[in-house]
């Protein structure tokens, strides 16, 4: 049995009036939020570390110890323990009466107080979460801190300010050089070391940043929905007035994995559209394969093919579906976000530099996933039983040409690939296996010939070497029949399911 989660997203098609609501609430919700971050950060900067493990509380009075962690002191010097520190932002404080009415928010909200409270504990819950991840950066702080010893030792003793080059070589180690060995002079330690205390800074005290997404989680008390047709958001519409949005057959089908009893579903604009996003979960259970299954063979391309899908019919052992998943628009795009890039970094925007890396992940994630669904939709539409098989992957850009390399999609985009495949294959309730990648595309897929000759490196074509054979193919769909071929050979292991939990 394995349990699977997802994320349904489906557009709403609100009235004008209704979508006129609609964003203004999410604006007003998004204003609220922040104003509460604001005010939580001003409440934080109040407290500063004491840099001592152990001392008496002057809030509960009692004396306290950590073994890792500092206690807290306010501006007067005098010690605060943690707990009082964190119940000073808790969840508990911010939805009390008097917390809201400090900051205005009883008087400004233009939102129903469910509404109010709604964003108040998204604000908590944000919050906590931001607090699990810096509690974990805490081992860089004193990494950074380190750092900072180094520096100014190095701003007190001259002589050793000799900078230690490294030049990372593309597939090969890192050497050293220092020929030209560099100086750093006393301003630059000095800038160095105002960035690293600004860092430093920024680590123990940090603001938790402001809201910008027009994203906003919805409580259970915000919306009614029982059955697909009636879809009531409750703090917008009249009582009994109901949101209309598409797919309605599609989330029907859906309906009985939507867990009801714990609903937070996310409320999103996108430009003038709105969507709401549900979590749903289902267990599946996947069948234990034997030779009465259609054997499925995916084989990975390198630079023409993204993949090449082969079923082959259980009884002849004969190809019964063959398809070629070009990887021409993911290579174009990377091409023209590398592009970008090269044009930013001469001008020295880094900040745009990031902003395209994000813009291009998520425009490969878009396509992979979409690949992915097309291929196993594929499959189910030809074969009624069949277990997927695929080469585990391995770092093949050195089989490549030179001239091709930069055009090669990197590992991480197939590493992602496969997971969302066996996601869905999974999704399907199709067992799935990895095979090992060695010699699937020496061997011939018709007489089990294995030669490196039958196939010159990089080249499109197979051609057998042995005589009697001859056979010639494409190189990929050869190799991938040889991966299907795996299921009568025993040579393969279950895909990791524990992977679909990252993320
Ligand atoms: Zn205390
Ligand atoms: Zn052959």
């Amino acid at each position: 049995m394995v349990k699977l989660q997802k994320t349904l997203k489906i557009k709403l098609n609100p009235t004008k009036e209704q979508a006129e609501r609609l964003k203004f609430l999410i604006e007003e919700y998004i204003n609220v939020a922040n104003k509460v971050v604001k005010k939580v950060n001003e409440l934080q900067n109040q407290f500063s570390d004491s840099g001592q493990t152990n001392g008496k509380c002057s809030i509960c009075g009692k004396e306290k110890g950590y073994h890792s962690k500092h206690l807290m002191k306010d501006t007067n010097n005098d010690l605060i323990c943690l707990t009082c520190y964190k119940k000073t932002y808790s969840q508990y404080t911010l939805q009390k009466k008097n917390f809201q009415e400090k900051i205005g928010l009883r008087d400004d909200a233009k939102i129903t107080k469910t509404f109010l409270t709604n964003a108040v504990r998204f604000v908590s819950n944000t919050i906590k979460g931001f607090d699990k991840i810096q509690d974990k950066k805490k081992s860089k702080l004193s990494y950074m801190e380190h750092k900072l010893t180094f520096w100014n030792g190095l701003l007190t003793e001259p002589s050793k300010r000799i900078e230690k080059k490294f030049k990372v070589i593309k597939y090969a180690p890192i050497t050293d050089i220092r020929e030209n060995p560099h100086f750093y002079s006393e301003a630059e330690i000095k800038s160095k070391l105002k960035r690293l205390e600004k860092k430093i800074k920024k680590f123990k005290m940090p603001n938790y940043p402001e809201f910008k997404n027009k994203t906003i989680s919805l409580q259970k008390e915000c919306y009614t929905w029982k059955k697909p047709e009636h879809l009531t958001l409750s703090f917008i519409t009249k009582k009994g007035e109901t949101i209309d949005y598409f797919g309605k057959t599609y989330l029907q089908s859906y309906m009985s994995l939507i867990n009801i009893q714990n609903p937070i579903i996310l409320l999103k604009q996108e430009g003038t559209e709105f969507y709401m996003c549900f979590p749903i979960t289902k267990e599946v259970t996947i069948p234990k394969i034997d030779e009465s299954f259609d054997p499925v063979g995916i084989d990975w391309g390198i630079t023409r093919n993204i993949a090449v899908v082969t079923i082959l019919n259980h009884k002849t052992k004969k190809p019964l579906f063959v398809k070629f998943y070009k990887a021409g628009l993911l290579l174009n795009k990377r091409i023209h976000y590398k592009n970008l890039r090269r044009k930013f970094g001469t001008k020295k925007r880094q900040d745009k530099i990031n902003q395209l890396g994000s813009k291009e992940d998520k425009f490969i994630d878009r396509q992979i996933q979409d690949l992915s669904r097309i291929i196993i939709t594929e499959i189910t539409k030809h074969t009624k039983k069949p277990a997927i098989f695929m080469e585990k992957i391995t770092d093949n850009r050195e089989e490549a040409s030179k001239f091709m390399r930069g055009k090669v999609l990197p590992l991480s985009v197939k590493e992602r690939l496969q997971k969302y495949i066996a996601y869905k294959s999974y999704w399907e309730g199709i067992p799935i296996f990895l095979v090992p990648p060695e010699h699937t595309s020496q061997i011939c897929s018709r007489c089990g010939n294995q030669d490196r000759n039958n196939r010159p490196k990089g080249s499109k074509l197979f051609k057998c070497t042995n005589t009697t054979c001859n056979y010639t193919a494409n190189s990929d769909f050869n190799a991938s029949v040889n991966i299907a071929l795996k299921i009568y050979k025993g040579e393969y292991q279950p895909f990791d399911n524990s992977l679909f939990n990252e993320k």
